[in-house]
């Protein structure tokens, strides 16, 4: 019994992995380009940090690394499918969109899942607010 939304829901939505209810990310506005990427320093429910040690975000690469993959291998299915006169430029076109299209989203979600691995969920987070 709890309000807390699911750890996938939390990660879809870029919420704090420890309370669920912050926001990772400065802006939720996708017309705000330089927002996009801008994460909070720490949670404004909780106060969990979201950076908590330099370059922590380095093997998030890895997460992106893989949805990226996950999409080429995506578009060349559909592409080749849907395709009579198959080009591997057009190929190499669409992908090369796509993954500009994604790569906000992508961002956003390989560094809340790299968060929610280190960074467990805690109930009652609100009322605590450790600070370190
Ligand atoms: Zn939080």
């Amino acid at each position: 019994m709890t309000d807390a939304p699911s750890l996938i829901q939390s990660i879809i939505s870029c919420k704090c992995p420890k309370c669920r209810k912050g926001d990772l990310f400065v802006g939720n506005n996708p017309s705000n380009p330089k927002q996009l990427f801008e994460m909070n320093k720490s949670c404004p429910t909780c106060s969990q940090t979201f950076e908590p040690e330099p370059g922590f975000y380095f093997g998030a690469m890895f997460i992106s690394y893989a949805f990226n993959t996950t999409l080429f291998i995506a578009v060349w299915v559909l592409y080749s499918n849907l395709t009579e006169d198959f080009s591997i430029l057009t190929l190499l076109a669409i992908m090369g969109i796509s993954a500009v299209v994604f790569l906000p989203l992508f961002f956003r979600w390989s560094r809340a899942i790299w968060i929610s691995i280190f960074v467990p969920f805690e109930k009652k987070s609100q009322s605590s607010g450790s600070k370190t």
